[in-house]
């Protein structure tokens, strides 16, 4: 796949937006949507229909130190005791969320996710997973991932989880330059990177996964490549490069990042172009928002069988699943509705010992957002919409409801961005570095007055 990046064009759509993991985005959800709304829907989705398959998310929210850019939901300790505190809360939530869900229903997809699940010892890993076995019928077929910090996961964490059955692994790298590592506060050696995906390769994990950033402090072009280049060599199945949401209004230890060392409009466009035509020139296939895989990877073959999925975790091959959260902050997408926990250890433990659902806020989509999902959706997996499927399924005429929206997508087709046919919307391969603008054009809840929302800058 060549893409050619014309970056004066790039530079006329640099603005603020959203990442799109859901639609509505966060900003939207509201706190009237509470334990009780989630748990009638977990009753509802748990009878009388075709029951999905299920995904579970388990956020283990702990960290030994701060990296500056974080966006995730972290907590900074060294109290090694916070983890099997932790532990006995989720395997009270994973009890009463469980008890409400058909046993028959199968989870094809699991994934742990922080903060740093390496945070837990091997023997409190074994513990967390069985009881996750004890109350979810896991499929034998299911995608079972992990997010490691290499400068924490030992061999015995490998050794564990293989043991456990995980067959994928993610690791955080973002950036060997140690100009950017120390700016960031994340000093992580090349050795302890290879030496975590020499274990991985030893104990016979066929993927694994490596996150990069760009846009980070004093990135350039030039010093960037030489992380690239290394990362090549290293060639893991599948990479991430995420750009850096600088939100200090949101994140205020991003504060510690000076604003004048962030590279900006073309300096980070050459960034993006030089990683694009790196990996790409590497043999990998450039997924969309910011992910690479190698041609004969899942991903890769879902993409071009236009059954690739997106959801909170990125792109996954497993669609329709309802997806359950566990954990302080975790999102669920179950039926038409999102929930999320509460965001403070003290509020999701207060939850948890008074017995209810931990949720904080949520949204239950109405037939409108359905729509725009599933056409957001669309763009970010296939870059390609065909009106007559989303007519059919919706029973609208495409060109009369979107007359709008499709007025606001023909500067991208003058740019080569994206072609209007009569019957469909193919976005360029270009143009795939502008999908989350693209998508922008179907979002109801944009640019509403007294409703401004604060997003990170899209490219
Ligand atoms: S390891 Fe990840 S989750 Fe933890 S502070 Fe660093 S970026 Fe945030």
């Amino acid at each position: 796949m060549k893409i050619s990046i014309d970056i004066d064009i790039l530079l006329k759509y640099d603005r603020p937006g959203p990442r799109y993991t859901s639609y509505p985005t966060a900003p939207v959800w509201n706190e009237d949507f509470g334990p009780k709304k989630f748990k009638t829907k977990i009753i509802e989705t748990n009878s009388g229909r075709e029951l999905p398959p299920l995904s579970l998310y388990f956020h283990i929210p702990f960290c030994y130190s701060l990296c500056f850019y974080c966006g995730c939901n972290s907590i900074i300790t060294k109290k090694r005791g916070h983890a099997r505190e932790y532990i006995s809360y989720l395997k009270r939530e994973v009890e009463n969320i469980s008890s409400h869900i058909n046993r028959e229903r199968r989870v094809v997809q699991l994934h742990w996710g922080g903060g740093s699940p390496d945070f837990l010892t091997p023997s409190e890993m074994e513990i967390l997973y069985g009881h996750i076995t004890d109350n979810f019928t896991i499929d034998s077929e299911a995608e079972t991932g992990v997010e490691l910090d290499p400068r924490e996961t030992t061999f015995e964490h490998l050794k564990a989880l293989k043991g456990l059955g995980f067959n994928r692994i993610s690791m955080g790298i973002q950036d060997f330059d140690p100009v950017v590592q120390k700016a960031v506060n994340r000093i992580q050696s090349e050795e302890s990177t290879r030496r975590m995906v020499e274990w991985c390769r030893g104990l016979g994990f066929n993927s694994v996964n490596v996150d990069l950033i760009y846009g980070l402090p004093y990135q350039s072009a030039k010093s960037f490549k030489k992380t690239v280049d290394k990362i090549i060599a290293i060639n893991p199945e599948r990479i991430a490069v995420f750009n850096y949401a600088h939100v200090p209004w949101m994140k205020r230890h991003q504060k510690m990042i000076k604003e004048e060392s962030l590279p900006r409009g073309r300096e980070k466009l050459e960034i993006l172009k030089m990683v694009i035509e790196g990996f790409t020139g590497a043999g990998y296939i450039y997924i969309g928002m910011d992910h690479f895989a190698k041609p004969g990877d899942e991903l890769c073959i879902a993409q071009r069988e236009k059954t690739l999925y997106r959801n909170f975790q990125g792109y996954t091959t497993k669609a329709g699943c309802d997806l359950y959260g566990f954990g302080v902050t975790s999102i669920s997408m179950v039926g038409n509705c999102y929930a999320q926990n509460q965001k403070t250890l003290y509020d999701y433990y207060a939850a948890i010992d008074a017995g209810i659902m931990a949720t904080h806020r949520g949204y239950e989509l109405n037939p409108d957002d359905l729509l725009r999902r599933h056409i957001i959706t669309r763009f970010m997996c296939d870059f390609e919409l065909g009106k007559k499927d989303v007519e059919a399924k919706y029973g609208i005429n495409f060109d009369d409801y979107f007359s709008e929206e499709l007025k606001r997508l023909e500067p991208f087709r003058d740019d080569g961005m994206l072609v209007l046919h009569t019957d469909r919307i193919e976005i360029t391969d270009s143009g795939r570095i502008l999908v989350r603008n693209i998508a922008m054009a179907f979002d109801a809840y944009l640019n509403i007055p007294g409703k401004e929302m604060k997003f990170s800058r899209t490219i």
